[in-house]
Protein backbone atom coordinates (compact mmCIF):
# COMPACT_ATOMS: atom_id res chain seq x y z
CA UNK A 1 0.00 0.00 0.00
CA UNK A 2 2.96 2.33 -1.15
CA UNK A 3 1.43 3.36 -4.08
CA UNK A 4 1.07 7.12 -2.84
CA UNK A 5 5.27 7.18 -2.56
CA UNK A 6 4.96 9.40 0.56
CA UNK A 7 7.71 7.91 3.09
CA UNK A 8 8.09 9.09 6.49
CA UNK A 9 10.44 12.21 7.16
CA UNK A 10 12.54 11.02 9.86
CA UNK A 11 12.78 7.03 9.30
CA UNK A 12 11.76 7.12 5.82
CA UNK A 13 8.78 4.19 6.15
CA UNK A 14 5.86 4.40 3.49
CA UNK A 15 3.31 6.22 4.96
CA UNK A 16 -0.36 5.48 4.13
CA UNK A 17 -1.77 8.33 2.57
CA UNK A 18 -5.16 9.27 1.07
CA UNK A 19 -6.44 12.83 -1.26
CA UNK A 20 -7.59 13.77 2.29
CA UNK A 21 -4.72 13.10 4.72
CA UNK A 22 -3.67 16.12 6.29
CA UNK A 23 -0.85 14.70 8.60
CA UNK A 24 -0.12 11.61 8.41
CA UNK A 25 1.29 10.20 11.48
CA UNK A 26 4.15 7.04 11.09
CA UNK A 27 2.75 3.90 12.38
CA UNK A 28 6.83 3.00 12.85
CA UNK A 29 8.63 5.77 14.63
CA UNK A 30 4.83 8.36 15.62
CA UNK A 31 6.64 11.24 13.69
CA UNK A 32 3.71 13.47 12.05
CA UNK A 33 4.37 14.28 8.16
CA UNK A 34 2.70 17.16 7.16
CA UNK A 35 0.96 16.16 3.76
CA UNK A 36 -1.85 18.85 3.30
CA UNK A 37 -3.67 21.54 4.16
CA UNK A 38 -2.62 24.15 6.76
CA UNK A 39 -1.51 23.06 10.21
CA UNK A 40 2.01 23.09 12.24
CA UNK A 41 3.01 19.61 13.38
CA UNK A 42 4.76 21.46 16.20
CA UNK A 43 1.51 21.95 17.60
CA UNK A 44 0.61 18.30 17.71
CA UNK A 45 0.26 16.73 20.96
CA UNK A 46 -0.47 13.29 22.64
CA UNK A 47 -1.55 11.84 25.81
CA UNK A 48 0.01 9.01 26.28
CA UNK A 49 -2.10 5.93 26.56
CA UNK A 50 -2.29 3.20 29.04
CA UNK A 51 -2.18 -0.54 27.71
CA UNK A 52 -4.61 -2.47 26.85
CA UNK A 53 -4.84 -4.60 30.23
CA UNK A 54 -5.03 -1.69 32.35
CA UNK A 55 -8.08 -0.96 30.47
CA UNK A 56 -9.38 -4.54 31.12
CA UNK A 57 -8.94 -3.92 34.66
CA UNK A 58 -10.42 -0.43 34.44
CA UNK A 59 -13.62 -2.59 33.53
CA UNK A 60 -13.67 -5.44 35.63
CA UNK A 61 -13.17 -2.78 38.21
CA UNK A 62 -16.67 -0.91 36.68
CA UNK A 63 -18.60 -4.07 37.18
CA UNK A 64 -17.44 -4.60 40.90
CA UNK A 65 -18.40 -1.37 41.52
CA UNK A 66 -21.67 -1.18 39.61
CA UNK A 67 -24.58 -3.05 42.16
CA UNK A 68 -26.45 -4.05 38.60
CA UNK A 69 -23.40 -5.34 36.75
CA UNK A 70 -21.57 -7.15 39.51
CA UNK A 71 -24.72 -9.49 40.17
CA UNK A 72 -24.19 -10.26 35.89
CA UNK A 73 -20.63 -10.55 36.68
CA UNK A 74 -20.42 -14.24 35.86
CA UNK A 75 -22.63 -14.29 32.71
CA UNK A 76 -20.10 -10.93 30.86
CA UNK A 77 -17.66 -12.36 28.59
CA UNK A 78 -15.29 -9.39 27.12
CA UNK A 79 -15.12 -9.43 23.62
CA UNK A 80 -12.81 -7.08 22.09
CA UNK A 81 -10.96 -3.75 23.70
CA UNK A 82 -9.94 -1.48 21.02
CA UNK A 83 -8.04 1.44 21.49
CA UNK A 84 -7.58 4.85 19.37
CA UNK A 85 -6.47 8.12 19.35
CA UNK A 86 -9.03 10.59 18.27
CA UNK A 87 -8.08 13.89 17.11
CA UNK A 88 -8.95 17.08 18.65
CA UNK A 89 -8.80 21.01 17.67
CA UNK A 90 -8.24 23.19 20.93
CA UNK A 91 -8.11 26.59 21.33
CA UNK A 92 -8.95 29.86 23.62
CA UNK A 93 -11.55 32.71 21.84
CA UNK A 94 -11.50 36.31 23.39
CA UNK A 95 -14.46 37.63 22.52
CA UNK A 96 -15.64 40.98 22.46
CA UNK A 97 -19.35 42.71 22.08
CA UNK A 98 -22.58 44.24 23.39
CA UNK A 99 -25.39 42.76 23.85
CA UNK A 100 -29.25 44.58 25.12
CA UNK A 101 -32.18 41.77 25.96
CA UNK A 102 -35.37 41.87 27.75
CA UNK A 103 -36.64 39.70 30.17
CA UNK A 104 -39.90 39.20 32.28
CA UNK A 105 -39.91 39.58 35.60
CA UNK A 106 -42.23 39.12 38.25
CA UNK A 107 -42.53 42.48 40.63
CA UNK A 108 -43.43 42.35 44.52
CA UNK A 109 -44.87 45.22 46.50
CA UNK A 110 -46.64 45.48 49.83
CA UNK A 111 -49.67 48.00 49.29
CA UNK A 112 -51.96 48.87 52.22
CA UNK A 113 -55.56 49.90 52.22
CA UNK A 114 -58.13 52.28 53.78
CA UNK A 115 -58.13 50.13 56.69
CA UNK A 116 -54.56 49.48 57.19
CA UNK A 117 -54.71 46.04 56.24
CA UNK A 118 -51.52 44.96 54.39
CA UNK A 119 -51.25 42.69 51.22
CA UNK A 120 -48.72 41.49 48.54
CA UNK A 121 -49.04 42.76 44.68
CA UNK A 122 -47.23 40.85 42.36
CA UNK A 123 -47.22 41.55 38.38
CA UNK A 124 -44.80 40.90 35.72
CA UNK A 125 -42.59 43.54 33.85
CA UNK A 126 -40.42 43.62 31.38
CA UNK A 127 -36.87 44.68 32.32
CA UNK A 128 -34.40 45.83 30.06
CA UNK A 129 -30.90 45.38 30.24
CA UNK A 130 -28.06 46.37 28.35
CA UNK A 131 -24.60 44.01 28.91
CA UNK A 132 -20.74 44.34 27.50
CA UNK A 133 -19.43 41.31 26.48
CA UNK A 134 -15.47 40.25 27.83
CA UNK A 135 -14.84 36.85 27.81
CA UNK A 136 -12.50 34.17 26.94
CA UNK A 137 -13.84 30.71 26.24
CA UNK A 138 -12.30 27.60 25.83
CA UNK A 139 -13.02 25.92 22.90
CA UNK A 140 -12.90 21.90 21.92
CA UNK A 141 -13.99 19.77 19.16
CA UNK A 142 -13.32 15.99 17.34
CA UNK A 143 -11.19 17.27 14.01
CA UNK A 144 -13.45 14.44 12.26
CA UNK A 145 -16.38 15.11 10.38
CA UNK A 146 -18.46 12.57 11.55
CA UNK A 147 -18.82 12.67 15.37
CA UNK A 148 -20.70 9.66 15.91
CA UNK A 149 -18.34 7.51 17.31
CA UNK A 150 -19.24 6.18 21.20
CA UNK A 151 -17.41 8.23 23.23
CA UNK A 152 -15.95 10.88 21.58
CA UNK A 153 -17.55 13.90 22.72
CA UNK A 154 -17.91 12.73 26.35
CA UNK A 155 -14.09 12.38 26.74
CA UNK A 156 -13.97 16.34 25.83
CA UNK A 157 -16.11 16.56 28.99
CA UNK A 158 -13.56 14.31 30.89
CA UNK A 159 -10.51 16.01 29.35
CA UNK A 160 -11.85 19.62 30.59
CA UNK A 161 -12.20 18.46 34.37
CA UNK A 162 -8.69 16.11 34.12
CA UNK A 163 -6.25 17.24 32.25
CA UNK A 164 -4.00 15.02 30.79
CA UNK A 165 -0.36 15.14 30.58
CA UNK A 166 0.13 16.15 26.94
CA UNK A 167 3.82 15.33 24.91
CA UNK A 168 4.57 17.10 21.43
CA UNK A 169 3.90 14.22 19.05
CA UNK A 170 7.69 15.51 17.45
CA UNK A 171 9.64 15.14 20.73
CA UNK A 172 8.08 11.64 20.66
CA UNK A 173 11.04 9.19 20.63
CA UNK A 174 10.29 5.68 19.23
CA UNK A 175 10.89 3.62 21.91
CA UNK A 176 8.02 6.05 23.58
CA UNK A 177 5.94 5.78 20.68
CA UNK A 178 6.26 1.64 20.40
CA UNK A 179 5.30 1.90 24.06
CA UNK A 180 2.04 4.03 23.59
CA UNK A 181 1.31 3.31 20.09
CA UNK A 182 -2.27 2.66 19.09
CA UNK A 183 -4.38 3.20 15.32
CA UNK A 184 -4.68 6.98 14.87
CA UNK A 185 -8.00 8.57 13.33
CA UNK A 186 -7.28 10.66 10.54
CA UNK A 187 -7.77 14.48 11.15
CA UNK A 188 -10.08 15.27 8.38
CA UNK A 189 -10.25 19.20 9.16
CA UNK A 190 -7.38 21.52 9.01
CA UNK A 191 -6.15 24.58 11.54
CA UNK A 192 -7.59 26.98 9.02
CA UNK A 193 -10.83 25.52 9.11
CA UNK A 194 -10.62 24.64 12.93
CA UNK A 195 -9.96 28.32 13.49
CA UNK A 196 -12.98 29.51 11.61
CA UNK A 197 -15.42 27.06 13.00
CA UNK A 198 -13.94 28.21 16.76
CA UNK A 199 -14.67 31.30 16.11
CA UNK A 200 -18.72 30.67 14.94
CA UNK A 201 -18.83 28.47 17.98
CA UNK A 202 -17.79 31.15 20.50
CA UNK A 203 -20.18 33.59 19.27
CA UNK A 204 -23.24 30.77 19.31
CA UNK A 205 -22.33 29.72 22.71
CA UNK A 206 -22.50 33.53 23.80
CA UNK A 207 -25.58 33.71 22.38
CA UNK A 208 -27.00 30.77 23.40
CA UNK A 209 -26.33 31.81 26.99
CA UNK A 210 -28.34 35.29 26.75
CA UNK A 211 -31.04 33.20 24.77
CA UNK A 212 -31.01 30.89 27.89
CA UNK A 213 -31.56 34.13 29.78
CA UNK A 214 -33.65 36.40 28.40
CA UNK A 215 -36.96 36.44 26.57
CA UNK A 216 -35.85 38.37 24.01
CA UNK A 217 -32.63 39.65 22.39
CA UNK A 218 -32.55 43.20 21.28
CA UNK A 219 -29.29 43.92 20.08
CA UNK A 220 -26.20 41.79 19.56
CA UNK A 221 -23.06 42.03 18.37
CA UNK A 222 -20.24 39.70 19.04
CA UNK A 223 -16.71 39.96 18.00
CA UNK A 224 -14.42 37.06 18.57
CA UNK A 225 -10.86 37.29 18.41
CA UNK A 226 -7.89 35.26 16.53
CA UNK A 227 -8.27 31.92 18.17
CA UNK A 228 -5.18 31.20 20.64
CA UNK A 229 -3.12 28.39 21.79
CA UNK A 230 -4.76 26.31 19.18
CA UNK A 231 -3.24 22.42 19.10
CA UNK A 232 -3.93 19.66 17.93
CA UNK A 233 -4.27 16.90 20.36
CA UNK A 234 -4.54 13.67 19.98
CA UNK A 235 -6.31 11.65 23.10
CA UNK A 236 -6.81 8.08 23.45
CA UNK A 237 -10.16 6.99 23.55
CA UNK A 238 -10.74 2.67 24.61
CA UNK A 239 -13.97 0.93 24.00
CA UNK A 240 -14.63 -2.22 25.71
CA UNK A 241 -17.28 -4.68 24.08
CA UNK A 242 -18.73 -7.28 26.15
CA UNK A 243 -21.68 -9.59 25.80
CA UNK A 244 -24.00 -10.61 27.76
CA UNK A 245 -27.23 -12.89 27.14
CA UNK A 246 -27.42 -12.33 23.22
CA UNK A 247 -26.62 -8.69 23.12
CA UNK A 248 -23.08 -6.86 23.00
CA UNK A 249 -22.95 -3.81 25.34
CA UNK A 250 -19.87 -1.38 25.16
CA UNK A 251 -17.93 0.99 27.43
CA UNK A 252 -15.59 3.59 26.53
CA UNK A 253 -12.73 4.54 28.71
CA UNK A 254 -10.37 7.68 28.35
CA UNK A 255 -7.29 6.41 28.12
CA UNK A 256 -4.56 8.24 29.79
CA UNK A 257 -6.54 7.65 33.41
CA UNK A 258 -8.64 4.56 32.34
CA UNK A 259 -11.89 7.02 33.38
CA UNK A 260 -15.10 5.49 32.11
CA UNK A 261 -16.71 8.13 30.31
CA UNK A 262 -19.88 6.59 28.38
CA UNK A 263 -21.66 2.70 28.49
CA UNK A 264 -24.55 1.20 26.79
CA UNK A 265 -25.72 -1.69 29.78
CA UNK A 266 -28.06 -4.71 30.16
CA UNK A 267 -30.68 -4.23 32.45
CA UNK A 268 -30.95 -6.50 35.21
CA UNK A 269 -33.73 -8.81 35.53
CA UNK A 270 -35.07 -6.91 38.82
CA UNK A 271 -34.66 -3.81 37.35
CA UNK A 272 -36.48 -4.76 34.33
CA UNK A 273 -39.58 -6.22 36.82
CA UNK A 274 -39.32 -2.51 38.15
CA UNK A 275 -40.17 -1.13 34.80
CA UNK A 276 -43.19 -3.72 33.42
CA UNK A 277 -44.37 -3.10 37.12
CA UNK A 278 -44.71 0.70 36.14
CA UNK A 279 -46.58 0.04 32.81
CA UNK A 280 -49.28 -1.78 35.10
CA UNK A 281 -49.57 1.14 37.78
CA UNK A 282 -49.47 3.38 35.00
CA UNK A 283 -52.45 1.77 33.47
CA UNK A 284 -54.41 0.89 36.89
CA UNK A 285 -54.01 4.45 38.16
CA UNK A 286 -55.34 5.69 34.57
CA UNK A 287 -58.29 3.34 34.61
CA UNK A 288 -59.21 4.96 37.78
CA UNK A 289 -59.06 8.12 36.06
CA UNK A 290 -61.32 7.12 33.15
CA UNK A 291 -63.98 5.52 35.54
CA UNK A 292 -64.58 8.59 37.52
CA UNK A 293 -64.32 11.39 35.04
CA UNK A 294 -67.83 12.34 35.38
CA UNK A 295 -66.43 13.74 38.18
CA UNK A 296 -64.43 16.59 36.62
CA UNK A 297 -61.31 15.71 38.43
CA UNK A 298 -60.25 12.89 36.36
CA UNK A 299 -57.86 14.59 34.31
CA UNK A 300 -55.27 14.62 37.06
CA UNK A 301 -54.67 10.66 37.70
CA UNK A 302 -55.46 10.13 33.96
CA UNK A 303 -52.61 12.14 32.60
CA UNK A 304 -50.63 11.11 35.57
CA UNK A 305 -51.11 7.00 34.67
CA UNK A 306 -50.30 7.48 31.27
CA UNK A 307 -47.24 9.70 31.77
CA UNK A 308 -46.24 6.59 33.97
CA UNK A 309 -47.24 4.34 31.54
CA UNK A 310 -44.94 6.01 28.90
CA UNK A 311 -41.83 6.32 30.88
CA UNK A 312 -41.75 3.06 31.84
CA UNK A 313 -42.90 1.83 28.36
CA UNK A 314 -40.44 3.60 26.75
CA UNK A 315 -37.80 2.39 29.65
CA UNK A 316 -38.34 -1.19 28.64
CA UNK A 317 -38.66 -0.59 25.02
CA UNK A 318 -35.13 0.35 25.02
CA UNK A 319 -33.82 -2.49 26.63
CA UNK A 320 -30.59 -0.97 27.89
CA UNK A 321 -29.78 1.78 29.81
CA UNK A 322 -27.48 4.61 28.65
CA UNK A 323 -25.19 6.36 30.96
CA UNK A 324 -22.75 9.31 30.57
ZN1 LIG B 1 8.76 7.26 10.79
Amino acid sequence: MEASGFKCERCGAPLDVSPETIVAVCPYCGFPNHISGSISTENIFIAPSLGKEEVYRAFMHRVERDVDLRSLRDDIQVVEIEGRYVPYWEGRVYLKGEVKYMRRETECHTVTDSQGNTREECHTVERHYHEFIDRNLHLMGSARRQVTDFGINDIIKHYKKKFPELKPLKELDEDEWQRIKLEILNTEMDERQARMLMKEDAVDVVREEYKAKSDRIEYFRCMPGEPEDVKLVLLPVWTVYYRYGNSIFKVAFSGWDGKDVAATEPMTALRRAMYVGGIILGIVIGGIGAGAISSGAAIIPLVAGAGIAYYSGSKVLAGTRVER
